[in-house]
């Protein structure tokens, strides 16, 4: 298209390959697509991950030792130093306040060449004290000539994320600082501003020109934080856009069902139940029945920790479907948990003499066939199961309401598979995954939320407590004294995908051990591999208190309630993650009794900062979800706390969930006044916002519009 290295580039514009740009040429272009930065537009897109300023750069004279700092100064003096057998590269860096000391003991043939007396760098790390301050392997970034002081210049050097690919092809910060030198005074010519006049103006925001210079080349402290400010609003922004328009969009559907009248069923299904419903259930079901009289198509999320009743609920809103003539189906993520949801309601649903049937994967045969006939004609109101309901076999006759149980489990995609199955009809979200409202406002952005932040009244806090293998013994007496009153057991053995032979031989051998611990008592032992019946006889019996110690994998993980079992142990629970330890721990304490869950550390001696340990102590500290959940974001992040590819977590490159909740209410109301007032982006103020949101967006957005 064009030369590189001409000081004028006419036609370029962002869409330009950014190998055009002078600096760039072909094998970095290349090394930038690592970094997913295709063209010229990607490029001003790749933001600084932080920077050198007075504020992020220590003085030498004030270091203290054990502080992680940065310092930037220039090199005094490098070499190998050291016997022959130890040998280490040695640099000495010097400020005007002092001098540190760098050691690399590794890698050192490298280092030596690396650097050049004179010459101005930037090092992080750890301090130490040996001999003076030092750091042993330092971070380091070469600056250029006039950056080697910003603490006292002011200046603020950008310092860009770097990987192996990068660094080979050179672009290192100080490289890619002078591409932006070089891009930055263009970008008249390479993009224009695509926010809104009003949105800019109502949020204070600056042009995105003016954001792009101050993120790349700050003029200073002020001009950064606009930048800084602008950017993030725009990346929450185009997130809440593309949920306010698939709400819009979902809503705008034709019309929903309509139940006028609450129905026969729903009175009798209220009588039956053995208990008063909490205030927040009773919230939650006035939301719920509001949604099912209109006409708007219901999209709904029950948010709930473990306990807290969300399945009642759901069951008293099937009551008002199934009371209307319509079909409810029910879907959960494992068998196990389809065929305790298929017990619970049809423990209800025969009284009212409302069929019940369960669709699993492993149903075969004669009994799959007259189910699915069942569904297709109308004869099975109401049925449970798992993905096996979203088949394309699977028919059915007048779907009116879909339920959908722990949908961390489910992806997007399902959710609207499922709904796919019946026209406009209503679709109601368990979770049990208590998230913190700015996380579900993105992940369920789409949703309305109804949120269960209250537990029934007969529960009690779960003592919890971790021990080593050590007190096991005393633990184990523990238990015999609940047995012996009449109350049961979990043991639950991890199950960790890469070597599952050997945990379930874990879990086998401990349910040996403990069968001659227990003895006198039941003991049994419920895993994946166990045939469909196998299981669910084993649950039963469980429930029946025929056994009363139940050694498990994680297979009981959600949604089993047994409120007689007051107690768990958790073997290895160091292996095991946060949410997924409390959702564990949610299988006791459903009852009236005092219910006990006890952690087994074996990892050996750990020093107390150790990420298991950390996860192990919130566990005794908390009993409330949404605590927990807290915790574990600030432990994990968002990206690994949802696993961002398989929930669609978005990735962001600047805004952060935890930091900037602030701009993510102000971003999501402008998104959603833009949207109502404008669905479909048609407004001669909205051109270049739709140009931009198909431009970046329509993947995602369209992926999102199937469900
Ligand atoms: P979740 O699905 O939210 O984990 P469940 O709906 O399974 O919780 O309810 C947990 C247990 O609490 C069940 O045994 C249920 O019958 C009982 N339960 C539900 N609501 C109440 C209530 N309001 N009062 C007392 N017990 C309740
Ligand atoms: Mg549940």
């Amino acid at each position: 298209m064009r030369q590189t290295g001409t000081s004028r580039q006419q036609d370029w514009s962002g869409e330009t390959g950014v190998q055009f740009v002078r600096g760039v040429g072909p094998a970095r272009a290349e090394a930038l697509e690592s970094v997913g930065v295709q063209t010229v537009e990607d490029l001003l897109y790749f933001f600084p991950r932080r920077y050198l300023d007075r504020s992020t750069v220590v003085p030498i004279r004030k270091l203290q030792t054990d502080q992680e700092a940065t310092v930037v100064g220039r090199v005094a003096a490098k070499g190998m130093r050291g016997g022959r057998r130890r040998s280490y590269f040695e640099l000495i860096l010097q400020d005007n306040t002092g001098m540190l000391t760098c050691r690399w003991f590794r890698g050192t043939r490298w280092m030596q060449n690396k650097f050049k007396v004179g010459e101005p760098l930037a090092v992080s790390g750890k301090v130490t004290f040996f001999n003076g301050y030092s750091m042993n392997h330092p971070d380091f970034d070469k600056l250029g000539a006039e950056e080697a002081d910003p603490v006292n210049t002011g200046k603020i050097i950008p310092l860009y994320p770097g990987n192996a690919r990068l660094k080979s092809a050179g672009l290192d910060s100080r490289r890619l600082r002078r591409i932006f030198q070089y891009v930055l005074p263009h970008l008249q010519e390479l993009l224009a501003e695509y926010l809104p006049e009003s949105v800019r103006t109502r949020f204070e925001l600056v042009p995105i020109r003016h954001a792009l210079r101050g993120i790349h080349a700050p003029a200073d402290q002020r001009s950064l934080a606009h930048a800084r400010r602008r950017l993030k609003f725009e990346e929450f922004f185009f997130l809440q856009l593309m949920l306010a328009l698939r709400k819009f969009h979902a809503q705008a559907q034709p019309k929903g069902i309509q139940y006028q009248e609450i129905g026969p069923l729903f009175d009798d299904l209220y009588r039956l139940l053995p208990f008063e419903l909490t205030g927040a259930q009773k919230k939650a079901m006035r939301e719920i029945r509001a949604d099912m009289k209109s006409e708007t198509v219901m999209q709904r999320l029950l948010q709930g920790d473990v306990g807290s009743g969300k399945t009642v609920v759901a069951m008293l809103a099937a009551s008002i479907a199934v009371g209307n003539g319509y079909q409810v189906a029910l879907m959960a993520p494992t068998e196990i948990l389809a065929e305790q949801h298929y017990r619970t309601v049809r423990g209800f649903f025969q009284q009212l003499r409302v069929p019940v049937a369960l669709l699993t994967g492993s149903l075969k045969g004669a009994d799959r066939k007259s189910i699915l006939t069942g569904l297709k004609h109308g004869d099975i109101p109401f049925i449970v199961g798992t993905h096996a309901l979203i088949q394309a076999v699977v028919d059915y006759h007048r779907l009116g309401l879909a339920i959908i149980d722990e949908q961390h489990r489910f992806g997007v995609l399902q959710r609207g598979e499922l709904a796919g199955k019946g026209t406009n009809i209503d679709v109601l979200v368990m979770t049990a995954t208590p998230i913190p409202r700015t996380m579900a406002m993105t992940l369920y952005g789409d949703l309305d939320v109804s949120v269960i932040d209250e537990m029934p009244a007969n529960r009690q806090a779960i003592v919890t407590r971790k021990i080593g293998p050590g007190k096991l013994a005393r633990v184990y007496q523990f238990i015999k004294e609940e047995l012996h009153q009449g109350r049961q057991c979990y043991v639950v053995y991890p199950l960790i995908e890469e070597s599952e032979k050997m945990d379930l031989r874990a879990a086998t051998q401990g349910f040996e051990t403990l069968q001659k611990e227990f003895a006198g008592f039941e003991v049994d032992i419920l895993h994946g591999r166990l045939s469909q019946e196998e299981k669910e006889d084993r649950m039963r019996r469980f429930e029946r208190n025929e056994i009363q110690v139940l050694v498990s994998t994680t297979v009981i993980e959600v949604g089993i309630d047994v409120p007689n079992a007051t107690c768990m142990l958790i073997e290895n629970a160091e292996r095991f993650g946060l949410t997924q330890l409390h959702q564990l721990r949610g299988r006791v304490g459903r009852g009236e009794h005092r219910s006990y869950c006890i952690l087994v550390n074996r990892a050996g001696k750990q020093d107390e900062s150790s990420a298991a340990e950390q996860r192990l102590s919130i566990m005794v500290e908390f009993n409330d979800g949404f605590k927990i959940a807290d915790e574990d974001l600030k432990l994990r992040g968002p990206g690994e706390f949802f696993g961002t590819r398989q929930s669609g977590f978005p990735d962001l490159k600047i805004a952060d969930f935890m930091n900037d909740t602030d701009l993510l209410y102000l971003a999501r109301n402008a998104a959603f006044d833009v949207v109502h007032d404008d669905p479909r982006l048609d407004g001669d103020d909205h051109v270049k916002l739709k140009q931009h949101f198909l431009d970046h967006y329509r993947e995602q957005y369209e992926l999102s519009h199937i469900s």
